[in-house]
């Protein structure tokens, strides 16, 4: 069983594995064939590098690389250096017990849009831990107007309360501290892109680049 798409968290492979008896292991591509990565059965990401041309171009923030591809297969529609909009860290010494020869990284950091920006223009992602334990949330999503405010809004599942709401302030301060207002904002049903995606941090804030302010993580 292969999970893609979103990043495949220590908790929830956990759970997939009591319901179903298998490990998943985590894949991460995209549609434009432009870069593949894949876990091993030692739990290690190897790049498929003989699948795409992927490079990994450093952002000079927190060791963070942006993943840009060039496609190998796709003589139709070959995309030269297509910057996937991705990032990844990668792993110190790529070698791998499993013996496969190809780069290793150590985790895809979500999309670049997947930061929110504090007060300070401090960048903070990797979000969703926040929900780590929210197993009364069925949807979330993160919206950002403006630096240093962000509004979550929420699906509520089955037996949510206020227990869930202080708990879900509590996490948020603990990553996030006291420079962020933040709002929960209880919704029916949460926007899907053109292609079905759920997109987990929507921000308005222009210019928001990773090159253009500095990161910090908590
Ligand atoms: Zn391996």
């Amino acid at each position: 069983m292969t999970t893609g798409a979103e990043n495949l968290l220590p908790h929830q492979a956990a759970a997939i594995e009591r319901a179903f008896g298998v490990r998943p292991t985590q894949h991460y591509g995209l549609a434009e064939g432009a870069a593949n990565i894949s876990q091993c059965e030692r739990g290690s990401l190897h790049v498929d590098e003989d699948f795409a041309a992927v490079e990994f171009i450093p952002t000079g923030k927190d060791g963070l690389h942006r993943i840009v591809g060039t496609n190998l297969t796709n003589t139709a529609t070959p995309l030269l250096r297509y910057d996937t909009q991705d990032l990844a860290t990668l792993r110190d010494g790529s070698s791998c017990g499993c013996g496969r020869p190809c780069l290793v990284v150590e985790r895809v950091d979500g999309r670049l849009e997947d930061y929110v920006v504090l007060r300070s223009g401090a960048r903070i992602g990797r979000m969703d831990h926040i929900f780590k334990d929210m197993v009364r949330i069925q949807e979330a999503q993160i919206h950002q107007a403006a630096p240093g405010e962000m509004t979550i809004r929420v699906v509520r599942g089955a037996g949510y309360g206020d227990d869930d709401e202080r708990a879900l302030h509590r996490e948020t301060l603990k990553r996030l501290g006291d420079d962020m207002d933040v709002r929960i904002e209880y919704v029916h049903s949460l926007p899907r892109s053109r292609t079905g995606k759920l997109r987990f941090v929507l921000s308005e804030i222009q210019g928001a680049s990773i090159e253009e302010l500095p990161t910090a993580h908590l």
